[in-house]
């Protein structure tokens, strides 16, 4: 009764012989200098998953596992002068002012006593 092929796809040579490894995606075995190292997108860089894998089971790392880099923030300007009507848009109108915690509040619901 014929099981099948134990060596996969891995030729054993007798005047040159080289190590098999077991793909570590399909399991098929190969010649080991034939696997390769899987890598994949960790952040903004390539790392190597430690997989190594047959050139069938090779893949191309998934850029959506890469992180976006963005670029800086421009400089602030020094001492801007933004204009009135900016600078009250900018906090919610000529009847609301800031309070000290950032909270915006309408003068008029204040002074009606509400
Ligand atoms: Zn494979």
């Amino acid at each position: 009764m014929a099981i099948g092929n134990f060596q996969g796809r891995a030729v054993t040579s007798a005047t040159n012989p080289r190590a098999k490894g077991e793909c570590d995606c399909c399991g098929f075995w190969y010649p080991l200098h034939k696997l390769q190292a899987q890598s994949a997108w960790a952040g903004t860089q390539l790392i190597d998953t430690g997989d190594l894998v047959c050139p069938g089971c090779l893949s191309v790392p998934q850029q959506q596992n890469r992180s976006i880099r963005l670029p800086g923030d421009p400089r602030p300007r020094t001492n801007p002068r933004p204009g009135r009507d900016a600078a009250n848009a900018a906090i919610g109108g000529s009847n609301n002012r800031a309070s000290s915690t950032g909270v915006v509040s309408d003068t008029n619901t204040l002074a009606s006593g509400t």
